[in-house]
């Protein structure tokens, strides 16, 4: 398979080279340059041996079928369910996706447990060594962490705000006990962390020296990787089925779509925002305008600009790299981007809809849910479920809910809506006890680059 960029003016590449690439050079995202179909499951089999048939395409001849198996095999054996991703029925047709069984509590896992064995399988290959540098405001951070802990050819040093993230998130990511893992505070706030790595990307002697490379959102291989599971929980029904996604950077929703775009049976997706509600803006009235950021009880949701949304206006624009990379200049200096009618109807009318939930409404729909099955839902996953609800009353459609997190991940929400108080699972329960390992930086380019230079081993 070869990769293009969404703005046209990238060189192609392969798959091992747009995974370390992460952004391709003209500021663009990578893309296959077509949509392979997928083949009929062969058998009664197991997650990890359908992802290796779903993802196989998308990865050849970079890396071959007996590799990808032992790839996905690892990646998924670290989950605590042997389904990885179960599905529990909560109504008639009502169902929810758990996503969220892997180390980190967080559906980041599915994607990150298995790029971050990618990542060390073609650098040993390739006799190369990077340093992956991030900025979290929690869920990614962890997971990224989490999976590249003791890879020989990896060094990851994530950015968090100071005081800003919560508890669990934190230790998560400071008690992990590995020479290559480095979580730094940053005495500042989420996008200041992000702006300091944009900096260091942007600082090329530095970017070379330390051979930098990214792991966040907008990374191909973890959109990859999400396509699996709509592939896995669709073929479960014997009618095509609506996904309803709790969404952020569009990256969720976009794997969906591309599943769908390789012949899984599902209808439509529904997107669930909460007051962060540009999606659904865009989605109702076919216009995009970005307000300030609101904090909420779903902070991986509290976003105005979804990066991943670059990949399916690719696709409405028809391919046409120029004219995407047009548009979102007009919108980054507008801050207003708008479809034509005909796009509408092509790509968005029939195939998404779209709610938003304030904090209220999240709080209430994790106390409708816990009241009616006695399952506890995160804040993220209730914005799912809160709109599948809202339209699936009006249907007779299967909808399938993803939920995200855990709901031990945000325990105070989940207390606030239902009284329960929820403990973290047997794999996490000495988390409190860890010994934490974590510097605190200044707001500071030269001083967060020292930093990192010094942390990464020679
Ligand atoms: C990252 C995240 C999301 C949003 O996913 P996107 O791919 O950015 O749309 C939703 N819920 C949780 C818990 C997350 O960590």
């Amino acid at each position: 398979m070869r990769y293009v960029s969404t703005r046209g003016d990238a060189p192609e590449l392969g798959f091992s080279d747009v995974l370390l690439a992460g952004l391709a050079s003209d500021g663009g995202l990578y893309v296959p340059e077509h949509w392979p179909t997928l083949e009929q499951p062969a058998e009664a089999r197991t997650y990890a041996e359908r992802a290796v048939e779903v993802m196989l395409p998308f990865v050849e001849p970079d890396i071959d079928e007996a590799t990808l198996t032992k790839l996905c095999n690892d990646a998924y054996a670290t989950f605590r369910h042997p389904a990885v991703v179960p599905l529990v029925q909560i109504d008639h047709r009502q169902w929810v996706l758990e996503l969220f069984h892997g180390p980190t509590l967080a559906f980041k896992d599915v994607a990150l447990q298995l790029v971050g064995r990618m990542f060390d399988h073609i650098l040993a290959q390739r006799g190369e060594r990077v340093t992956i540098v991030g900025a979290t405001s929690g869920d990614t951070g962890s997971a990224a962490i989490n999976a590249v802990a003791g890879c020989e050819h990896i060094d990851i040093v994530i950015l968090y705000p100071l005081g800003r993230t919560s508890d669990v998130q934190r230790r998560q990511m400071t008690t992990v006990d590995q020479p290559n893992a480095h979580a730094v505070a940053v005495d500042g706030t989420f996008d200041d962390c992000q702006d300091l790595v944009k900096a260091m990307f942007n600082d090329a002697d530095f970017r070379c020296r330390n051979n930098l490379s990214a792991v966040n959102s907008i990374n191909w291989a973890r959109v990859m990787a999400q396509v699996v599971y709509y592939v896995t929980a669709s073929e479960t029904f014997a009618e095509p089925v609506t996904f309803s996604v709790p969404t952020g950077n569009f990256g969720n929703v976009l794997a969906g779509w591309i599943a769908r775009e390789m012949g899984a049976p599902i209808r439509d997706f529904i997107v669930a925002s909460n007051t962060n509600d540009i999606l659904t803006r865009f989605i109702n009235d076919g216009e995009m305008t970005a307000r300030e950021v609101v904090p909420t009880f779903s902070p991986s949701m509290d976003i105005q600009v979804s990066s991943n949304f670059e990949r399916l206006l690719f696709e409405m624009n028809g391919r046409d790299g120029g004219m995407t990379a047009e548009q979102l200049m007009r919108f980054r200096s507008s801050g207003r981007l708008a479809v034509e009618p005909d796009q509408r109807a092509a790509y968005v009318t029939g195939h998404f809809r779209a709610a938003a939930f304030d904090d209220e409404a999240t709080l209430a729909e994790i106390a409708r849910v816990h009241g009616a099955t006695g399952m506890l839902l995160d804040p993220h996953s209730a914005t799912g479920t809160a709109a599948a609800a809202q339209f699936g009353s009006v249907e007779p459609n299967t909808i399938i809910s993803l939920a995200t997190a855990d709901p031990a991940k945000f325990p105070d929400a989940v207390e606030q809506a239902t009284g329960v108080r929820v403990g973290l699972p047997e794999h996490l329960a000495d988390l409190f006890e860890l010994e934490e390992r974590t510097e605190t930086v200044s707001n500071d380019l030269s001083t967060v680059e020292a930093l990192v230079e010094r942390l990464v081993q020679p």
